[in-house]
């Protein structure tokens, strides 16, 4: 794979799915339309972010966050691309929601919490994540090949084909189908749970390893040992009405709960879960740290917003952005996330020089002087070891890692009184 710069999305007259087709269509999924309707998209790039973040209203969130249908009852924020990318911070909205009614703001500002812990656990333990397994999981069938059309959610029963409809077209999907989804590939179906993770991470907006594999872990158990269980009766209160409109009403496969035995722990393997003695190098610098004059500042999936902490301190270096081909060609993701990410791109690239290229990011950047944000996530850190990283911004925590515990979210959260 020889690395090509790209032409820069929106400077053509390219509209920014032919660019997409274009460019990357050979590393990616093209998102489908099954149902035939019009698909609520949610955009991508800066004004799309600081509009959803104004237009939030956090009052009713406790009560209506659960909701999954019809879609106008529903309370969550659809925040998470924005958040995923570095759009918004976890501190700008969780200021954001300071004036809502008590209970509300609380619960989601637990939420924003949830988002953290994962990240803080996630940049400890990165791919490792199986380490932090404590309960064996059940395993029962064959993993499933991890393509789009034969899996366990390939099915008649409306709760989990709308899911499946809603995650692989809008790219978007509530907790609640989530755990559905998750519970159903693997508590009800005994499907490797890895594949059924991989196959919704391909498909989400938001999808990043951090959240992703925590969710996947607590849905089915592996974290607390009592998994989830996905039946009708979670359908007809979160989604009520949908049940009589489903072919499967009068033989619904998920009537019953799934049999799902709860387990005794195990001893965590992994002593990184419990304590950590080089916490800088999970947490980043404190400062912006500069050893030289940067070229250009490398932005990646992780900071795509337009006040990044490093491209707000070298305002006038040009931004660099690298598709990694090697990467994305074994993810396959959607064309609606690479639809998302060059909406932001083109975005950027009003207000900034930007070069943006598709191949093996160590090799685009052999030899240039970079100035990067710290991202909390192992592929960075490894990529960022090997290159000529002249200054550092500091990563945007909710709340600065500390070296304790992070086994449990009840954990980590003593850890911060
Ligand atoms: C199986 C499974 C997979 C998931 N995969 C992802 C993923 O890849 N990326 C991702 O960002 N979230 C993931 N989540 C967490 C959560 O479902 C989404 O963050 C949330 O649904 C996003 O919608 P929202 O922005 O409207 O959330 P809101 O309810 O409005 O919450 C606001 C923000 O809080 C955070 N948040 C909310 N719930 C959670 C949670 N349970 N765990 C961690 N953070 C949370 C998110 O940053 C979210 O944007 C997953 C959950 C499960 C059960």
């Amino acid at each position: 794979m020889t690395a090509r710069r790209l032409l820069t999305p929106g400077s053509g007259n390219q509209s920014i799915p032919e660019w997409v087709a274009e460019h990357l269509g050979p590393v990616s999924t093209a998102a489908p339309n099954l149902s035939g309707a019009e698909t609520v998209e949610i955009r991508g790039g800066q004004r799309a972010a600081d509009a959803a973040l104004a237009n939030f209203e956090v009052r009713g969130y406790a009560r209506r966050r659960n909701n999954v249908w019809p879609e106008k009852t529903r309370g969550a924020s659809r925040l998470s691309p924005y958040i995923r990318h570095g759009l918004v911070t976890l501190q700008e909205v969780w200021d954001r929601v300071a004036d809502g009614p008590d209970d509300d703001v609380a619960k989601f500002r637990d939420e924003l919490l949830w988002q953290e812990y994962a990240r803080h656990l996630y940049a400890r333990v990165g791919a490792a994540s199986g380490a932090t397994l404590r309960f064996e999981v059940d395993e029962r069938s064959a993993p499933p090949a991890v393509d789009d059309s034969e899996h366990p959610w390939s099915s008649s029963a409306l709760c989990v084909e709308t899911a499946w409809q809603e995650l692989t077209e809008a790219g978007w999907l509530t907790n609640q189908q989530r755990m559905w989804l998750a519970s159903h590939w693997s508590v009800r179906e005994g499907a490797r749970w890895r594949d059924g993770e991989d196959l919704m991470y391909r498909h989400l907006l938001d999808g990043s390893r951090a959240a992703n594999r925590l969710g996947w872990q607590w849905t089915i158990g592996a974290l607390t040992g009592k998994p989830y269980g996905f039946s009708r009766w979670q359908v007809e209160k979160r989604a009520p009405g949908l049940c009589t409109r489903c072919p499967l009403e009068r033989n619904c496969p998920i009537a019953e709960w799934p049999s799902a035995a709860e387990r005794e722990p195990k001893p965590f393997t992994d002593d990184r879960l419990r304590q950590i003695d080089d916490l800088r190098e999970i947490s980043g610098p404190r400062t912006w740290e500069q050893s030289g004059e940067p070229e250009y500042v490398w932005i990646t999936a992780e900071s795509l917003g337009i006040a990044d902490p490093a491209s707000a301190c070298a305002p006038d270096v040009p931004l660099i952005f690298v598709f990694d081909e090697p990467l994305l060609s074994r993810l396959k993701l959607s064309t609606n996330r690479f639809r998302f990410l060059t909406e932001t791109l083109a975005e950027l690239a009003e207000e900034r020089e930007m070069e943006v290229w598709l191949g093996n990011p160590i090799e685009v950047l052999a030899g240039k002087r970079l100035a990067a944000t710290f991202a909390p996530v192992p592929g960075w850190r490894e990529r960022a070891a090997l290159l000529d990283l002249v200054a550092i911004a500091p990563w945007p925590w909710l709340q600065w890692p500390r070296a304790g515990s992070v086994t449990s979210y009840t954990a980590w959260r003593r850890t911060r009184r």
